[in-house]
């Protein structure tokens, strides 16, 4: 069967492009007997399933319908790294998992919050001291964190995101019952504020004409778009979020990627944020960490709630009571990443991958397209012609060049009209993919 044609069946089979495939009970539900609960509300809101599972579900569709193209297949699709963890770091977690298998070193649960001297050592070497350990909340990784800096503020508050943004804000934001139901003209939930980054803003709101919320995130260097905020953008940010009482979650994942002079890698660089600011950060694509899990959050003393409480405390709440500290061993690995060798080999390995997304650039830029991003970031961000819808680029390349991307329609409605690509595959599959997009995507029509 052709992809075109297993696609339309799969999507005709549903007229959300994004259900998920499901085990229906269809035909068996008298052998099976429900339970009496009734299923959380907030879940049968969300549009679907999780952008990337979706992305894997096509992949593995088309792969289905063409088992002899499996093989062929690049992936510039999900930000997952790719290289090994350099020597140094990996030794940090190859001594510290031997050190359980002693009398001496073996060590069971840990502080909730971390290792005291992780603790210090991401205070003092990535934050210069401008904030103390004791607000720093080791985790096993930004995504989750994120879910966790949701329970603290519950499902009374209204979100604000850019648009298009990482998934996870929106889609937590639904789960804990702050929106309505998606509005299936706009593609938007209700009670999110929605913020617009697209190449008309230069990819950062225009908060002064958006509507207040109570909890605003931002991510820079930005998923999907590859922008990095300016130290103007983000003192504007911060001043906006101060007079109008909101709090700013920062996600600074892909910080270590900026390499431009002046460029802030924290919120924390911005007089006046430690009243307004939260930050989460990840030693994912730091050093390869995605499968090993570590990263951490910020929450400054000087953070509260209208009440004058401390969101620090509820924070700390919530990791002592839903979370029981990141793996010893892992943790290990963190304060290897820190050390002078460790940041040395975590500089190299970025240099790697911003070398890729600096490749992937020119050769959309060769070809005529409009392309951001991969400068300050993983991501390069493609415009695509006019009224080019992003699903259908992305099914177009995947069955012209066995290259997965993912379509900017994915991070929310204003990331129609754009292709996301990552810049985390290996080098030999980075050259080859330019040459196939080189192939597959040219000439745009002016
Ligand atoms: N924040 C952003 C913006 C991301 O893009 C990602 C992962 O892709 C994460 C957080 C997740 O980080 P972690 O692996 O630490 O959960």
């Amino acid at each position: 069967m052709k992809f075109a044609t297993a696609v339309s069946l799969m999507l005709a089979a549903s007229a959300n492009a994004f259900a998920p495939v499901l085990n229906t009970n269809a035909g068996t539900s008298s052998a099976l007997s429900m339970s009496k609960v009734e299923r959380n509300p907030n879940f049968a809101k969300l549009a679907g399933g999780y952008l990337f599972p979706e992305i894997g579900r096509r992949r593995n569709a088309y792969i289905e319908a063409n088992p002899e193209m499996a093989s062929r297949i690049i992936s510039l699709g999900i930000g997952d790294t790719t290289q090994p963890i350099p020597e140094h770091i990996l030794s940090g977690l190859v001594n510290s998992a031997s050190k359980l298998g002693t009398k001496e070193g073996y060590s069971g649960y840990g502080a909730e919050q971390g290792m005291a001297d992780l603790r210090k050592k991401i205070a003092d070497k990535l934050y210069n001291g401008i904030i103390k350990d004791s607000e720093v909340f080791v985790s096993d990784g930004a995504k989750c964190d994120i879910m966790r800096v949701q329970q603290v503020f519950g499902p009374g508050v209204t979100t604000a995101v850019q648009d298009p943004s990482y998934p996870v804000y929106v889609d937590t934001s639904v789960m804990m019952g702050q929106t309505g139901n998606i509005n299936e003209a706009t593609k938007q939930y209700d009670n999110i504020v929605y913020m617009p980054c697209t190449d008309k803003n230069d990819f950062f709101p225009d908060i002064d004409n958006m509507p207040r919320a109570d909890i605003v995130y931002f991510c820079s260097p930005n998923n999907p778009t590859g922008a990095a905020a300016t130290k103007e953008q983000l003192e504007k940010l911060v001043k906006v979020c101060k007079e109008r009482g909101s709090i700013l979650v920062f996600d600074a994942a892909y910080a270590p990627f900026i390499r431009s002079p002046g460029v802030p890698k924290s919120i924390f660089e911005i007089e006046g944020a430690r009243e307004v600011a939260m930050e989460c950060n990840s030693f994912s694509k730091y050093a390869g960490f995605t499968g090993v899990r570590l990263g951490w959050t910020v929450v400054p003393d000087e953070l509260t709630f209208a009440d004058g409480s401390k969101v620090r405390d509820d924070f700390n709440r919530v990791m002592t009571t839903a979370f029981n500290g990141a793996s010893n061993i892992v943790q290990g690995g963190g304060l290897a990443c820190l050390d002078d060798e460790g940041l040395a080999e975590i500089d190299a390995l970025i240099d790697y991958y911003l070398e890729n997304a600096k490749l992937l650039k020119e050769a959309m830029e060769s070809i005529g397209y409009s392309v951001y991003g991969g400068a300050d970031a993983p991501y390069v961000f493609v415009k695509l012609p006019e009224g080019k819808s992003s699903w259908d680029t992305f099914s177009e390349i995947l069955e012209k060049a066995q290259v997965v991307t993912i379509p900017g329609a994915g991070f929310g409605p204003g990331g129609e009209g754009y292709l996301r690509l990552s810049a985390f595959a290996p080098r030999d599959t980075v050259i080859e993919a330019c040459s196939r997009l080189k192939e597959a995507m040219a000439p745009v029509a002016a």
